[in-house]
């Protein structure tokens, strides 16, 4: 049942037993599993149904010096959250992804890949995968692996990223939510959660909308699936009652931002004939309705013994064209580095290869694994928002030391491409230099209310429950420990279904 919060009385007394605040991907799939438990559940939505400038504007901040996106934009404020517009690039995570490890200060999640087991699956079917699983190459696709240009076995390993359609939570699960008996609250913006008298328990929530005064919801659970901006954003806000913010004590909210950097083109392959160069590993593999691409990646082994953190690396579709009878580009993009050193490369690779026919180009493109780092964080301003929310600034702290990382990938990658006798690689020898004005962003937000078993370094337990509070939950990548080289959603959304049934547990209790 959807319900406009501008349409109700101040003096309403609203209540539930399981409050959750955000309706994207992590609040949708909690409610969707808590609906027909007998529990009273309130979804609580700061947007309408659909996009509108003034929902968006309460998610404006500040950045710090690293370019970033205007944080209005980098995330979605209606009804199904960023979901609106997300590319739908879906991986799990890697069981290492969750191991403490020496050489990445801060690493270790309190829970293992093997907690995530029986939600994964079903996280599939939510994002409307197929119901193979990741990497199972027998059953998923053979013409996958055939398209991967590297022989299995080496320091870096073809694996398969799965495109969603891209689920649109906010469309395909509406018309199930409206009938769900959840009650779901539009325009409804939580500015503040309130404590009990011993500061331990959440008893109410401060819900503001436009055209009236705020209104109060007492709920048994609170649960903040506000995105990874939004979910530290809110907590720092709720200082009412607590200096510097609920679960802050520590100052560790909003600590160890996240983001996978993106680098296109900081490198790229020629393909070493017209055969190998055709299928090649760009285009992606449809395997009845699921849709497959292959990428590369630093193998778990590589991983161990070189200390090396992850990155995705995946082959671009065709770039330049080089016509080797010209000894020429037939065009030049600009974005494979400089000119005159691709063409020379290019003239000596047209050397070996016994066809003379104009060959392409392709970008090698990647998102990166990073170390986590808490001086990359949010914090408040004293900017507010038309409800008296502080707005936050953006302070991410890419590193280069990543960067070499990537770099030392792309050296294996480049042999074993070469030893296949698929492709040459170059690396573009002015990488390091282009690092912080030409790296973007997959608009992933991680960290921010990390989960550890240690309250000093983290924000939540291995539940997603703050630690000093007893009922106050967190649900997306704001709890991710470390951040992989996995896009987010689908870890996202199997954490949610777990959060389900810890919560279901608390209330049975
Ligand atoms: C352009 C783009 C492409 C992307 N592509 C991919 C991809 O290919 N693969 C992938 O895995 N991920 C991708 N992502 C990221 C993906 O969209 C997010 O990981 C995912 O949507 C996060 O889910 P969430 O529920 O945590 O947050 P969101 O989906 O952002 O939902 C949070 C909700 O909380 C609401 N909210 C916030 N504050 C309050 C408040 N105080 N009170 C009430 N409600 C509030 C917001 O309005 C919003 O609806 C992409 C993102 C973008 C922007």
């Amino acid at each position: 049942m959807f319900i406009d919060a501008r349409s109700l009385s101040s003096d309403e007394n609203l209540e539930a037993d399981i409050a959750i605040i955000g309706a994207g991907a992590a609040g949708i799939t909690l409610a969707r599993a808590l609906a027909g438990t007998g529990l009273k559940i309130a979804l609580l939505e700061s947007g309408g149904l659909e996009w509108s400038e003034e929902a968006a504007d309460l998610g404006a901040g500040a950045l710090g010096e690293h370019r970033y996106g205007a944080l209005e934009a980098v995330r979605l404020r209606y009804f199904g959250g960023t979901t609106g517009h997300w590319g739908g690039w879906c991986r799990e995570l890697d069981a290492i992804d969750f191991e403490a490890r020496d050489h990445i200060p801060y690493s270790g999640w309190p829970i293992s890949k093997a907690d995530l087991k029986d939600y994964y699956p079903k996280a599939q079917t939510i994002l409307q995968l197929g119901p193979a699983r990741f990497d199972d190459f027998a059953g998923v696709a053979a013409e996958a692996k055939a398209a991967a240009p590297i022989a299995p076995g080496g320091a870096m390993e073809t694996v398969l990223f799965e495109f969603s359609p891209p689920t649109r939570m906010g469309e395909v699960y509406r018309a199930e939510m409206e009938a769900s008996g959840v009650a779901i609250y539009l325009n409804a913006s939580v500015t503040d959660i309130r404590l009990d008298d011993a500061l331990k328990t959440a008893t109410t929530l401060t819900v503001a909308r436009d055209g009236g005064a705020p209104v109060r919801l007492a709920a048994r659970q609170v649960v903040l699936a506000c995105g990874g901006l939004s979910n530290p954003q809110l907590l720092l806000n709720c200082d009412s009652q607590m200096a510097g913010g609920l679960g802050n004590g520590r100052d560790q909210v909003g600590r160890y931002f996240a983001e996978h950097p993106i680098l296109d083109a900081f490198a790229s392959v020629f393909a070493l004939s017209p055969a190998t160069g055709a299928p090649f590993a760009w285009r992606d593999t449809q395997v009845g309705k699921q849709r497959f691409r292959p990428v590369f990646q630093p193998s778990d082994a590589t991983r161990r013994s070189s200390s090396r953190l992850s990155c995705l690396a995946t082959i671009a579709e065709p770039g330049p064209k080089f016509d080797p009878v010209k000894g020429a580009f037939e065009w030049w993009d600009g974005r494979h580095g400089p000119q005159e050193t691709a063409t020379a490369l290019a003239v000596a690779l047209a050397a070996h290869r016994p066809d003379k026919t104009p060959f392409h180009i392709h970008a090698i493109n990647a998102g990166l694994e990073t170390r986590p780092n808490p001086d990359s964080r949010i914090t408040l301003i004293a900017d507010r928002d038309r409800f008296g929310t502080r707005r936050i600034k953006l302070d991410w702290r890419p590193e280069v030391a990543d960067l070499e990382d990537y770099l030392a990938s792309l050296e294996d990658l480049s042999r074993q491409l070469l030893a296949s006798g698929t492709a040459v690689m170059r690396i573009a020898p002015d990488a390091r230099a282009r690092f912080h004005d030409e790296t973007v962003w997959g608009h992933h937000h991680m960290g921010t209310t990390r989960m550890g078993a240690d309250p000093m370094t983290s924000v939540c337990d291995g539940d997603g429950r703050v630690h000093g509070l007893s009922n106050v939950w967190v649900a997306g990548s704001s709890l991710f420990t470390t951040p992989g080289a996995a896009n987010p959603t689908l870890t996202i959304v199997a954490l949610a279904l777990r959060l389900a049934d810890r919560l279901k547990q608390e209330m049975a209790a």
